[in-house]
């Protein structure tokens, strides 16, 4: 095989070395995002006919049929550069969310904007603080800035621990950045506690709130509403939502920021790609925001559907953390690695986490009934067998 011979070829080595040592040291050492496994993928590899993809946080009810046509009917203009600025996204999303679109900035997904926000503000050993555990890229893009990361973990129930975010906050940081509710673990700070972290936050720093997971808890009272709390506080803060979840649009990559300044929005579009919101993305978002109801109908399935999937966990006698989002963080009692393998036999993909301190959890994501139901099932087979 071609790639046998390049190993061989004393060329190939030297290349490599002169490729890393040309590298920024931080790419270098860099971690890599765990994207996880396709389904096409799992299904070749183990030869199952039905695959629970439960391990993205997608939504399992699709995307609106509205969106559907929309992207039919913008097919026939592929040859056609998206618009850079998004602008009548921007203004759809200014109506839906009262922000004025001079302050929102779109992001090739939620995870773009928080790869611009790195790009745009931080500079080698600047001081980010942010969750304990998390959603990776919170780190990675800090660190491949070269920033110092502190890391502030959740308590013994796995709930936001303000007390330790006002210690951590109380020395000079540049940027704040969390997820609420949390990913993995979709713990909700409530109003209180996020207030208190709020008013805790140096005053020259940039605030960045993700709420990928906002629409499973907006109806909750005791979900902050962060664009009121925060606009009556000094300093820049942005709130990213997202396309990818509740609205079932996670392949074609559409995220929002809402900021505290257009100032804010002009440093991103200074490192941001012109034009990375592409046409369908664009289409499909306008449309989506055009059903409320199937976005309110997904996010009731799926939150009755979780509460059900942690019924039956804890039956199982897993420890299952509270969550009030699309998933559920539990420990499986056993390096989870090892667990996510067995259940791939299964035709059942998860999330092993990996960060120190949780091995042994795993984060799964709701599904429709049949997947969480196949889930479930190949747990209780591979305890079943594990008893023998
Ligand atoms: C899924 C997720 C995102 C990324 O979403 P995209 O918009 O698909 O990039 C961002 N933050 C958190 C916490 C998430 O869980």
């Amino acid at each position: 095989m071609a790639s046998d011979v390049a190993v061989s070829d004393p060329l190939f080595a030297l290349q490599q070395q002169t490729l890393i040592s040309l590298a920024r040291s931080t790419a270098r050492t860099l971690g890599l995002y765990n994207a996880g496994l396709s389904a096409e993928a799992v299904r070749q590899k183990y030869g199952v006919t039905h695959i629970a993809k439960l391990a993205s946080n997608e939504n399992p009810s699709g995307a609106s049929p509205q969106v559907v046509s929309a992207l039919q009917a913008d097919a026939a203009l592929s040859a056609v550069y998206s618009d850079a600025a998004s602008t009548q996204l921007r203004d759809v999303l200014a109506d839906h969310t009262g922000v004025s679109a001079e302050n929102i900035v779109m992001g090739n997904g939620s995870e773009d904007i928080l790869h611009m926000l790195a790009l745009a503000f931080l500079n080698p050993g600047d001081r980010v603080v942010t969750l304990l555990p998390s959603f990776g890229l919170h780190e990675i893009f800090p660190r491949m800035m070269g920033a110092d990361v502190t890391l502030v973990g959740v308590d013994q129930q796995q709930q936001f621990d303000v007390a330790a975010w006002e210690q951590a906050l109380s020395t000079p940081a540049k940027m704040v950045i969390f997820s609420n509710p949390s990913n993995p673990v979709g713990c909700m700070l409530d109003k209180d506690g996020f207030a208190r972290i709020i008013a805790a936050a140096p005053q020259e720093c940039v605030l960045v709130i993700d709420e990928a997971y906002f629409e499973y808890c907006q109806d909750d009272p005791n979900y902050p509403d962060s664009l009121t709390v925060l606009a009556a506080q000094p300093r820049p803060w942005i709130v990213l939502r997202t396309f990818s979840k509740a609205w079932g649009l996670a392949g074609l990559r559409v995220g929002y920021g809402l900021a505290s300044h257009p100032e804010l929005i002009n440093l991103l579009n200074r490192v941001r790609t012109p034009f990375n919101i592409n046409r369908a993305a664009q289409a499909a978002a306008v449309a989506a925001l055009g059903d409320q109801a199937h976005v309110k109908a997904s996010v009731a399935l799926v939150n009755t559907q979780r509460e059900s999937m942690a019924a039956a966990l804890r039956r199982l006698r897993f420890y299952v953390a509270p969550s009030h989002a699309n998933f559920l963080f539990f420990n499986c009692g056993r390096p989870s690695n090892e667990m996510a393998q067995q259940l791939l036999r299964y035709g059942v993909i998860i999330k092993p986490w990996r960060e120190p301190g949780y091995e042994q959890w795993i984060r799964v994501s709701i599904g429709n009934e049949q997947d969480n139901q196949q889930f479930i099932d190949a747990l209780q087979a591979i305890l079943t067998q594990g008893a023998v």
